[in-house]
């Protein structure tokens, strides 16, 4: 059909120490199966005050370690991604979100630990905190060594951030590391910084075909879980330098790592035919489109300071959840009435989600 499948999931983490540290702080989350209930204005004796329910797709409750139902990243992974490899590998395109207010554990749960040398031997055992993205990108790759004899894969990776409507590259290769042709003659002496605004921002276009896409961002194929792992690092420590001394400018900007999957059926027959001059003879390609997106944190602006710069960074990043929001109760709206009437998405009313028009998934923190 048309129409997006949305999943909503949430996931309780557990209370920090300076949560915990502080007097009449505690637990006021109960998980019971996929209904969340939230105990509010609970007196200091914890008698009854106001509760509030919630049903969700899946809930994931990591409070407690010694829990029965304790959801570690293995299961937040398999809960929420493997579904959509699934259907990445059917030829749909999907999208991961994570949502919620910063420090409510959306790195933790799409990026996590990722140790860069646990495995130079190619195990194929993920890191226990390793996140989605990491674990993502490596089941990519067992699946497609599982399947090495029916099917032959193309990947491409661009990774980018949005920051007040504006896009940057996180993979873009500095001039220095670039082509050596060009480099020598210029009178560039001072080494570019990379940091902050100082990377001209890109623009989206619309392809009459493709659709929406960023113009002049960076595109690596890559053919191993190793190398898309290191533009990964990559990225990360890009998206960490611009961070610095911009009032963790990470909270207020959204990243989106971005997979392209094209896949190519080897056709059993005409690659055990002696005749055959192409052993890769296939006989259908599929193409699907994957964004793992770890958004802005989604606090109100109210509780950004006063200076004009960071409220119009509050407005920006409320114009891009807002419009995200929107979307979503658009696209929910259109899976639940059977006509297809009324169902305007306004998918170009900010940047983020007019790149990601045609991708589905979601999940919350
Ligand atoms: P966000 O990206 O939403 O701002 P982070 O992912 O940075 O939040 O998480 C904030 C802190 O909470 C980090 O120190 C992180 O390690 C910790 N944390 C988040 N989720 C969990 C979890 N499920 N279990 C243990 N610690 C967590
Ligand atoms: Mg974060």
């Amino acid at each position: 059909t048309e129409i997006s499948n949305l999943t909503v999931a949430v996931r309780v983490r557990p209370l920090n120490t300076q949560e915990c540290s502080l007097a009449k702080v505690s637990n006021i989350v109960r998980v019971n199966v996929n209904e969340l209930t939230v105990f509010a204005g609970m007196n200091a004796d914890a008698t009854a005050g106001l509760t509030h329910s919630f049903t969700y797709d899946h809930i994931f409750d990591s409070t407690d370690p010694d829990s029965k139902n304790y959801a570690n990243q293995e299961e937040v992974f398999r809960g929420t991604a493997i579904p959509l490899i699934d259907r990445a590998f059917q030829g749909y395109n999907a999208c991961l979100f994570a949502y919620g207010q910063t420090g409510s554990g959306k790195s933790h749960s799409m990026m996590g630990i990722e140790a860069l040398d646990d495995d130079a031997s190619g195990s194929s055992i993920p890191h226990p905190e390793a996140g989605i993205i990491p674990r993502f990108c490596r089941e990519i790759f067992n699946r497609l060594e599982r399947n090495k004899h029916s099917i032959r894969a193309e990947i491409e990776i661009s990774y980018f951030e949005i920051y007040n409507e504006k896009i940057h590259d996180l993979l873009c290769v500095t001039q220095s590391e670039g082509n050596n042709s060009i480099g020598n003659n210029h009178a560039a002496s001072t080494p570019i910084t990379t940091i902050g605004n100082s990377r001209p921002a890109l623009k989206v276009r619309e392809h009459p075909i493709w659709g929406p896409y960023v113009v002049d961002l960076s595109i690596h194929p890559v053919d191993s879980y190793e190398a898309m792992r290191n533009w990964l690092a990559v990225g990360n420590s890009q998206r960490a330098t611009a961070a610095t001394g911009m009032n963790d400018k990470s909270s207020r900007s959204h990243s989106i790592f971005n997979i392209v999957l094209n896949l190519m059926e080897i056709d059993g027959e005409s690659s055990c035919n002696e005749t055959g001059t192409d052993s890769y003879a296939t006989n259908q390609t599929r193409r699907s489109r994957i964004s793992l997106v770890d958004l802005a944190g989604s606090e109100r602006i109210s509780t950004v300071g006063s200076n004009g710069d960071r409220i119009r960074e509050g407005v920006s990043i409320n114009k891009s959840l807002l419009t995200l929001g929107k979307v979503i109760a658009a696209l929910a709206d259109a899976k639940k009435s059977t006509t297809n009437g009324s169902g305007f998405v306004p998918y170009r009313e900010s940047v983020l989600t007019w790149l990601l028009r045609k991708r589905s998934f979601f999940l919350g923190q």
